[in-house]
């Protein structure tokens, strides 16, 4: 089932870090995870 693009910052426990600033966690989506911090996006 699909997330809710308002749940972007805290929708998953299951976080990858991000690569462009390290020490900042992605938020998990159903197609990609996204950097709050940053906006790095990560399609899968
Ligand atoms: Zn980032």
């Amino acid at each position: 089932m699909a997330r809710h693009e308002l749940y972007d910052e805290d929708g998953s426990t299951d976080r990858e870090q991000c690569p462009r600033c390290g020490d900042a966690f992605l938020a998990a989506h159903d197609d990609r995870v996204h950097c709050g911090r940053c906006g790095y996006t990560e399609w899968n």
